[in-house]
């Protein structure tokens, strides 16, 4: 296990980042001792020789794509290296271990699980799971596999033994990029013409609350922990030296610790006064913290990401998300008053949305002039309900939920209105068309909008749309679309 390529870490979307839940754990690994080999499926070609070549697989799954994608990968390494033992990490490999865990159809309790486990017949995606805090757990079962134990591991699935996830304070050690591809390979950020490359780290793991549709609610219950604050200057300082100008912080949500964020960034302004940043900020944390966006402008925020998810605001109580439609509206304006522009993801269709909601959603950007400020791919965004999501303990689930799909990773379910179903698959399907053709967001925007009315029934002209909206906003962004 100590050669080098004997662990094989593999990341297969990061949302188009240099891959954090790569650079992290090969630090730990190499402290311990060990020569890890990653590679990053999203630009990389991933070749059967590393495939062959490796004891112990890890595929980072932090979110839904991310899955999609790594089941594939796993597959494809169980046929090319059948010894190998792969582990799955990261939020969603926890919440559908019974299907990563278990061969299709075949679910625990339905198998001699010891003879599978002695790898006979094993057709299963993966022989582990880890959740939550994987680090420590994971260099726990390589270690434990390297000397061909098989006691339970606290933080580790395995189709023989059951644990929860993770959630202590991880030892984080800086994350090792070197061995990563370039920064160039990643998405930039664009400001006018200009593209600035842009690199990525987080200032903390899991988040203080607890909204009852996020992934993260079930793995961490309201927990979060703080990387300290010399780990997360080292790496942005190692993404500068490789030419980044820009830094995203991906944590769930950056003002969980306000103080502990700020530190770091009066920091980086201190030492790279021309690196601008972006960071996820909800919208309560807007309002509470609201005297320090001032400071953040001057620090170099380009813009700044929340998840709004809806304006409706029995869906939005529903959700459990700790703010209404008025408190959009007011964080809008905050923002935009000390000059940061405010970038929203959304959650439209849930079963609560309405076709009226929805509609009036679309006035809320129309009207107030920020249709600039939407990745259209929001406009489709459908709630996914994993294994294990809280919204399945909410009282009415019985009434509009379905199955569970393993295969898709969530509970199936219908609008109660099925116009509302339709119009998400349309939307889906022109937002994906626009896309990638590389049509004007605007133009998506008000065609989403006709698609909206036509099933109202209303008549709606693209063209006297665009031209009422005047001019229009060039806002920073990155050049690859956020989505889960
Ligand atoms: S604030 Fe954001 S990250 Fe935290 S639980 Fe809610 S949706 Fe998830």
């Amino acid at each position: 296990m100590r050669r080098p390529g004997d662990i094989l870490l593999i990341s297969c979307y990061e949302l188009g980042h240099q891959p954090f839940h790569l650079a992290s754990l090969m630090a730990m690994l190499r402290q311990a001792g060990y020569s890890p080999v990653a590679v990053d499926a999203a630009v990389e070609t991933l070749s059967d020789e590393v495939i062959a070549r490796a004891c112990f697989v890890g595929i980072a799954v932090q979110m839904h794509t991310a899955l999609r994608l790594g089941e594939q990968i796993a597959q494809r390494v169980r046929s090319t290296n059948p010894a190998a033992h792969i582990c799955c990490y990261g939020l969603y490999a926890l919440l559908n271990a019974d299907y990563l865990l278990y061969e299709r159809g075949i679910g625990p309790g339905t198998i001699n699980q010891g003879t599978i486990s002695q790898g006979t017949i094993n057709r299963a995606p993966t022989d582990s799971v880890i959740g939550g805090e994987y680090e420590v757990p994971l260099l726990h079962l390589v270690a434990a596999l390297e000397q061909d134990q098989h006691a339970t591991i606290p933080g580790v699935r395995t189709r023989d033994s059951e644990s929860a996830a993770w959630v202590q304070r991880t030892p984080f050690v800086v994350p090792e990029r070197t061995q990563l591809p370039a920064l160039e390979r990643y998405a930039r950020l664009q400001v006018s013409t200009e593209l600035r490359l842009a690199g990525y780290t987080e200032t903390t793991r899991g988040c203080k609350h607890t909204c009852l549709h996020c992934p993260i609610t079930p793995i961490y219950q309201g927990r979060f922990f703080a990387i300290p604050a010399e780990v997360v200057l080292q790496d942005i300082r190692a993404q500068v030296a490789q030419g980044a100008r820009h830094i995203t912080f991906g944590d769930p949500d950056f003002w969980n610790g306000p103080t502990h964020a700020m530190r770091i960034l009066r920091s980086l302004h201190q030492e790279f006064p021309s690196v601008t940043f972006d960071a996820t900020i909800k919208i309560e944390h807007l309002l509470k913290h609201r005297l320090l966006l001032a400071e953040m402008k001057e620090l170099g925020c380009a813009f700044i990401v929340s998840a709004v998810e809806s304006l409706h605001d029995s869906v939005l109580q529903r959700l459990d998300k700790g703010h209404s439609s008025a408190d959009v509206a007011e964080a809008f304006a905050l923002v935009e008053r000390v000059g940061i522009p405010l970038r929203p993801s959304l959650l439209p269709f849930s079963p609560w949305e309405t076709l009226e909601s929805y509609s009036a959603l679309l006035d809320f950007f129309e009207q107030r002039h920020l249709i600039e400020h939407l990745d259209p791919v929001h406009l489709s965004i459908r709630l996914l309900i994993p294994p294990g999501s809280a919204l399945l303990d909410t009282l009415d689930s019985h009434t509009w939920l379905g199955e569970l799909d393993t295969t898709a990773y969530t509970y199936q379910w219908q609008h109660p209105d099925p116009r509302m179903d339709e119009l998400q698959r349309s939307i889906a399907a022109l937002v994906e068309q626009a896309q990638s053709n590389g049509a004007d967001p605007l133009e998506t925007f008000f065609c989403v909008k006709a698609l909206t009315y036509a099933m109202q029934g209303r008549d709606f002209s693209i063209c006297d749309a665009i031209q009422r909206y005047g001019a229009r906003k060039i806002l920073p962004h990155l050049t690859e679309s956020w989505f889960c």
